[in-house]
């Protein structure tokens, strides 16, 4: 039985995928000072709303903190794309960046040009997908089970 050679990318194409992710991360980072740049104009515009009415008052701080609700979800979604990012850095500077964390192959560059974070090829993801869902399903089938029996004792007590 032969052992198969761990798959590696190429020294050029680590260093493309790791320009492409500073890149990335270059512009997340800037859109993330943008917002909080909003977030400055969202409170001076508070400053003149102290003049309106009782209940303009309360309307607009009712807007502001769905708004601020928005911005939080989304700084955290940005903040963890930036982990992903920073992560896929580091598999970089490994030589582990685009082999599948899976079955070890090389993950289609075409796939990594649209997910750099990716660290499963497609089929290892669909894989991991089918799994989830059917483990998911034996828990729904659990749940089910449970609450029948529940059921049943509740009409044998009754
Ligand atoms: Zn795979």
């Amino acid at each position: 039985m032969t052992e198969k050679k761990p798959a590696k990318m190429s020294k050029k194409d680590l260093d493309y995928f790791e320009a492409l992710l500073i890149e990335k991360r270059r512009e997340l980072v800037a859109a993330q000072t943008e917002s909080t740049d909003s977030n400055t104009f969202h409170s001076q515009k508070d400053q003149g709303g102290e003049l309106a009415g009782y209940s303009n008052h309360l309307a607009d701080a009712a807007s502001d903190y769905t708004s601020l609700e928005t911005n939080f979800d989304l700084a955290a979604r940005e903040g963890k794309y930036l982990v992903y990012l920073e992560d896929a850095l580091t598999r970089i500077k490994l030589g582990t960046f685009g082999v599948c964390k899976i079955c070890q192959q090389l993950i289609p560059k075409a796939r990594l040009e649209a997910v750099p974070t990716a660290t499963k090829c497609v089929n290892c993801k669909e894989e991991t997908k089918k799994k989830e869902r059917e483990e998911s399903k034996v828990e729904m089938a659990r749940l089910f089970a449970e609450q029948q029996r529940r059921e049943q004792i509740q009409k044998s007590q009754s």
